[in-house]
């Protein structure tokens, strides 16, 4: 039946994070004694308060359709999210609630790239950008990070990639894959060459904003450049500060006349997010704060002690990050010293079945030789499965 599928839908990679954290599901279903630190997801319930949001919601029948683009109660709690979080101002008309931060940058992509335009990527990048641009009939154009400079596109080479063609440069910070994070200075350097180039929009994914343990406070990109605010797409959503990745619920913030483009396509798509969720979401942003500063807290124990542990393995080196709850490895020393594997892929596939630790490797990321370790998960299970790892790497030597 192959011949029936379109023809750009077979040239898409099906999300290599999501097949690893599926395999590894599958494999513990089936009674396999898997670890699974594919997942970008933290392990935390969602708080109690916002729970019984989406309890009470249902009980008041908050079971319909709703606007489009977003509740008048949540997009409320986004324009004061976005005023007390960020220091930013924008109205009902320049936001629009989606299902997942993914499907915001999925309804941008589509809302503003013509066949041809050129999406500029900076790798190592989320494996979804660069299937999202060729489903939109957009061109990836990669821009290749180096450790050295902690996997941050400069300015220089940012300067050096823009064309006539350019649409779009996609930002993420704190970064998934890498847990880096841009300074102030790497930002407004960023923000100095859009400027000079009238034609081109900015993306910033905030999606991690809330899981940050940097020294020096984190600046939303139209807080710390407003001049450029009518070319910047703010995107952000519930899934990772607030422990809500089931509950879809992301938006967009930029202006009006993008977000009715991008509102246009949702009409067309997905109608409204779901109604209960929205509920849910608005009692995250509006209600106590506290919980984020506990699961930050948490998440940058198991960031020092898996950072340290990879370290601690031949053939493994890591940078310590800022923010997110990756660690993002170089293997290629260890790929060296495994006679059987030649690159990161196969190094993910041994990993699995010597050590029954599931991890994504860092080709999907544009970063080959590389390994994505998720720590959002418990301490004594990245303890098993540091102690795993060192024992199949140890066990190579004998
Ligand atoms: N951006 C990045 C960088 C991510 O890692 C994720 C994780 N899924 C998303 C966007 C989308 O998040 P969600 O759709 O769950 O809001
Ligand atoms: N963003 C998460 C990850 O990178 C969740 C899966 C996905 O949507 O990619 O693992």
């Amino acid at each position: 039946m192959n011949e029936f599928i379109a023809d750009l839908v077979k040239k898409v990679k099906p999300s290599a994070t999501i097949a690893v954290s599926m395999k590894a599901a599958e494999l513990k279903a089936a009674g396999q004694d898997v670890i699974g630190l594919g997942a970008g997801e933290p392990d935390f319930d969602t708080p109690g308060h916002i729970k019984q949001a989406a309890i009470d919601a249902i009980n008041k029948g908050q079971t319909k359709y709703t606007a489009v683009d977003g509740t008048a109660e949540l997009k409320q709690a986004i324009i004061d999210k976005l005023k007390r979080d960020n220091q930013v101002d924008y109205h009902a008309n320049e936001l629009l609630v989606s299902c997942g931060a993914k499907h915001s940058i999925f309804n941008l992509l589509n809302a503003v790239i013509n066949p041809g335009d050129e999406v500029i990527i900076p790798a190592p990048y989320w494996v979804s950008y660069p299937d999202m641009t060729l489903l939109a009939g957009g061109e990836s154009v990669i821009v290749q990070t180096t450790a050295d400079n902690a996997f941050k596109m400069t300015a220089a080479q940012l300067s050096a990639t823009i064309t006539d063609k350019t649409k779009l440069i996609i930002l993420n910070s704190p970064s998934n894959p890498t847990g880096q994070v841009y300074s102030q200075a790497e930002l407004v350097a960023i923000c100095e060459v859009v400027q000079a180039n009238p034609h081109v929009l900015i993306m910033t994914d905030d999606i991690y904003e809330h899981i940050y343990w940097g020294d020096e406070p984190l600046t939303n990109l139209v807080a710390l450049f407003p001049a450029l605010k009518d070319r910047v797409i703010l995107v952000n959503g519930v899934s990772k500060g607030y422990a809500m990745t089931g509950w879809r619920i992301g938006f967009a913030a930029a202006n009006k006349d993008i977000i009715t483009a991008m509102r246009k396509l949702q009409s067309q798509s997905t109608s409204n997010p779901c109604s209960i969720s929205q509920a849910a979401a608005a009692a995250a942003f509006s209600g106590p704060q506290d919980c984020l500063q506990t699961m930050t807290d948490a998440l940058k124990e198991r960031h020092d002690f898996v950072v340290q542990a990879l370290n601690e393995i031949d053939g493994i080196n890591c940078l310590s990050g800022d923010g997110a709850f990756y660690a993002f490895a170089d293997v290629t020393a260890l790929i060296d010293l495994h006679k059987g594997c030649d690159n990161d892929v196969e190094l993910a596939t041994w990993l699995l079945e010597s050590a029954g630790v599931a991890v994504v490797p860092g080709t999907p990321f544009g970063a080959p030789g590389y390994i994505r370790i998720s720590f959002a998960t418990g301490m004594d299970v990245l303890e098993a499965a540091m102690v795993r790892i060192k024992k199949a790497v140890n066990d190579l030597k004998d």
